[in-house]
């Protein structure tokens, strides 16, 4: 049994947000003439928040047939991040659909009191999107951490602030990440001694310390790690603050995390 939303539900989604993708990195139009004069074209989904049956994406048991198939369980979503949000369960979770369904309900909300076409950048217009190198690193670390790992953050320092690939906390520390892709073709390593010279320097308010750790996620020939390793270590060695390495072979977490 599935608890499918019916036509004027879905025609209602998809009119609160002018027919617009909600996904706020995509915002694609979803509807339009058809070449036959007397139909409208659609290529868009009223996707299910948490599934409309059980075993599928963000199912939720405690909702009641009527709740999962009511308004507020959908959300209007082009084909391709329709598709998108059911592959990668743990990265679209309910709350961040949640935060999507709102702020393109806003944003048509906007334009249609405005009547411009423009509107305001969203925060998450503006973080770049994540390789699966980087996400994979990622959740590695927060593995290791026990605690969720930031990706672009900038942190105020002196009078100016740092961006960072990715960071957390450490009682008072600030813990930069630093994310290399190793494809075998060798690494900045004079960007990580920059950051490695430039740490050495920052000042924080927050924060007491300043740790780092260069993570390069590795996708070249397992025999060339070894040398980047060592390469890394070196740097590590003279640094005069604590730095760590973490070598991490991309497809031991790809099959790992399910990427
Ligand atoms: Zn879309």
């Amino acid at each position: 049994m599935r608890d499918d939303f019916k036509e004027n539900i879905k025609q209602k989604v998809a009119a609160r947000v002018g027919f617009h993708c909600s996904n706020p990195s995509c915002r694609k139009l979803t509807s339009g003439p058809d070449s036959d004069p007397n139909r409208a074209l659609n290529i868009g989904v009223a996707a299910h928040i948490t599934a409309a049956a059980p075993g599928g994406p963000r199912f939720d048991s405690s909702l009641t047939a009527e709740q999962r198939s009511s308004i507020e369980n959908a959300i209007w979503l082009c084909q391709s991040c329709g598709t998108l949000i059911d592959r990668d369960r743990l990265r679209f979770t309910v709350s961040l659909l949640r935060e999507w369904k709102l702020q393109a309900e806003r944003a048509a909300s906007s334009l249609l009191a405005a009547g411009t076409e423009f509107r305001p950048i969203a925060p998450s217009e503006l973080i770049q999107e994540l390789t699966i190198g980087e996400l994979a690193t990622i959740r590695a670390l927060s593995e290791e951490f026990g605690c969720e790992v930031t990706p672009d953050v900038r942190v105020p320092s002196g009078n100016g602030w740092i961006n960072l690939h990715a960071a957390v906390v450490r009682r008072e520390d600030l813990v930069a990440i630093d994310i290399h892709e190793f494809k075998g073709q060798g690494l900045p390593y004079f960007q990580i001694e920059y950051l490695v010279e430039l740490g050495a320097k920052l000042k924080f308010e927050r924060f007491q310390k300043f740790v780092l750790y260069i993570a390069v996620i590795s996708d070249a020939l397992p025999e060339l790690d070894y040398s980047v390793q060592q390469r890394l270590e070196q740097i590590a060695e003279k640094a005069p603050f604590e730095v760590y390495i973490r070598m991490y072979r991309l497809n031991v977490l790809r099959a790992k995390y399910n990427l």
